[in-house]
Order: structure tokens, then C-alpha cells, then sequence
């Protein structure tokens, strides 16, 4: 669908360009008025000194990211204090000039890309604004042209196909078992006892919290572990222990075989994070290869 980029502005050029530290609390939607690909709409916009910036500008094939989004742009309109400069995340929608196929293809790209904004961040529909929300300027012209509330169906079409996915990789529909352990809901009230060790669907994610079918109550995530289908509490897999190399120097090898070729060494004193062990040897989680688990060279801490 689309390929994602940075060109990021040089930090020495914030001063200009997004001089204000910012906590996004919202999208605005913009069109560039023009016919450049969304490369060159970035390269132009960290280029020159104007205070003029967005933090993406999305065509056809790419979405070009142009200043972090833990900093202002200006590009509302509504001055150095202005709400839609100082909290909005500002996506640019490239050749609106002309119009035409490849602005239809770039306006859905904007569209997905701004939904999986949206569910990064647990935000609804109604945090996606447009350029016009925070000053005269009639603008996304194209996209108002077209119709803005078509463009908003278009972001919720897409939103609908990304699942929602907790910081630890919950998503709606999993059944999960409350810990014995656990002690409170989201909310901070108290858990009844019989929640402890009752298995739930999830209904619906945002952030770290998930809501539980039946009981219809925000959990934290750490409180809950996921259940299989077969309804079998999931094995932790990570296996993983920690060794201090003690002798002076020791070979890794590329694969898990003593023949393999040697790809670097370690040295005495380091200590690495052993994933799995095969044939005596213990893969490094930097994934540059194998080292000996021989004690006569490693200590397992
Ligand atoms: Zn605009």
C-alpha cells in the first residue's frame, strides 16, 4: 500500500521548524496545493529556514515523516500558541493540486495511515481533525471538495481492519484468566473474589487496560495472562539466562555446531543473555551467533 520514511529535520534546525516540545492530543489533515511527491514536499520543508512544517506528508507510495512527533509544527495557521500548532500531528496529503488518481490513492493512504495513528494511541474518529478546524484557511481543499465526512468513513473503514493491540500484545477476543495475585480493577476498586481465576473475552484495548466481558470492567494487563483455546494457561517460552564469560577470550560460532565458523569472540568479564541451548552451545540474543556453555569458560548466573 505504502512504503514509510524519515527524513528528519536536523535537531539545529528546531529553532525553525518545531521549537516547542508537544504531547499530541490530535491529527489535522492538510493538502499541499501542490504536485510534489511527498520526498520532495520533506526534503523542501527541512530545507529551507521558513517557519513552515508538518510531521508527514503522505502520496501515492509513501509516507514521508519530516519532524518527530514529540515536537510542534506550524502549519495551522494559529500562531505560536495555537492549540492546532501546539498539539496536533500534522499530515500533509500530497498532490491536491491536480487532483486526480494519484491524489485518490494518496488521500487512502492518509486515511490508513491516520487510523493506525488513531490505534496506536487508543484515539477515536473524533481526534482527527482538518486544518480548517483552527484557522480561515480552507484546507484540505481537495479532500473538503470531495467531501470531509467521506474522508472520515474512510479512516473508520480502515481503523475496523487493524486490530487493537495492548502494550502486551492483547487484542479483542483473546480469553484471559485474572491472577490469583491480582487486586484491583483500572479503576482502583477492589476485585470480587470470584473474578480471581475467572476467564473472560476481551472487549475492547486502550493502552495497557483491557475490558473484560460479563464483569464489564477495565483490568490492567499485568493482572490477566492469556488462555489457549484449549483453555490451557500459555507456557512462558523465554527460556532465556544470563553467563559471565570467565575465561579470556571464547570463539562464537555462527551456528550451533562447534565446526561453524568463527564470527567474533567474547572476552572475560562480559555477560550475555543466553536465548536457547543446542548441541553445548548457547545462542546470543544479539543473534551474531553461538558461544560454548562449557563451565570450564562460562558461568551461568
Ligand atoms: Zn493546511
Amino acid at each position: 500500500m505504502y512504503v514509510f520514511k524519515q527524513n528528519l529535520v536536523a535537531s539545529e534546525n528546531y529553532s525553525i521548524k518545531c521549537p516547542y516540545s508537544m504531547t499530541a492530543e490530535f491529527i489535522v489533515v492538510h493538502n499541499t496545493a501542490n504536485d510534489a511527491t511527498a520526498e520532495n514536499e520533506v526534503a523542501y520543508m527541512i530545507g529551507n529556514k521558513n517557519q513552515v512544517s508538518f510531521h508527514y506528508a503522505v502520496d501515492d507510495q509513501e509516507v514521508v515523516q519530516g519532524l518527530p512527533i514529540d515536537r510542534n509544527a506550524w502549519a495551522c495557521g494559529d500562531g505560536a500558541n495555537g492549540t492546532g500548532n501546539r498539539k496536533g500531528i500534522q499530515v500533509e496529503i500530497c498532490y491536491s493540486k491536480s487532483g486526480g488518481t494519484r491524489f485518490d490513492q494518496a488521500e487512502k493512504n492518509a486515511a490508513h495511515f491516520i487510523a493506525t495513528l488513531l490505534r496506536e494511541r487508543g484515539w477515536g474518529i473524533e481526534k482527527v481533525k482538518k486544518h480548517q478546524d483552527f484557522s480561515n484557511k480552507y484546507c484540505p481543499h481537495r479532500t473538503l471538495d470531495k467531501g470531509w465526512n467521506g474522508f472520515l468513513q474512510m479512516i473508520k473503514s480502515y481503523l475496523n481492519d487493524i486490530p487493537v493491540i495492548s502494550s502486551q500484545g492483547f487484542k479483542v477476543g483473546d480469553q484471559v484468566r485474572v491472577k490469583a495475585s491480582a487486586t484491583t480493577y483500572a479503576t482502583g476498586q477492589i476485585i470480587a473474589s470470584f473474578v480471581k481465576n475467572s476467564t473472560y473475552e476481551i472487549i475492547r484495548v486502550n493502552g495497557n487496560q483491557l475490558l473484560l466481558s460479563k464483569i464489564v470492567s477495565w483490568m490492567n494487563e499485568v493482572d490477566v495472562e492469556k488462555v489457549s483455546a484449549d483453555n490451557q494457561i500459555s507456557v512462558a517460552t523465554d527460556s532465556s539466562f544470563l553467563v559471565e564469560i570467565i575465561c579470556d577470550e571464547l570463539n562464537i560460532r555462527q551456528k550451533a555446531d562447534f565446526n561453524s565458523k568463527v564470527v567474533g569472540t567474547v572476552k572475560r568479564g562480559e555477560v550475555y543473555t543466553i536465548l536457547q541451548e543446542e548441541n553445548g552451545l548457547g545462542k546470543l540474543k544479539s543473534g551474531v551467533g553461538y558461544i560454548s556453555l562449557n563451565s570450564k569458560y562460562v558461568k551461568r548466573k
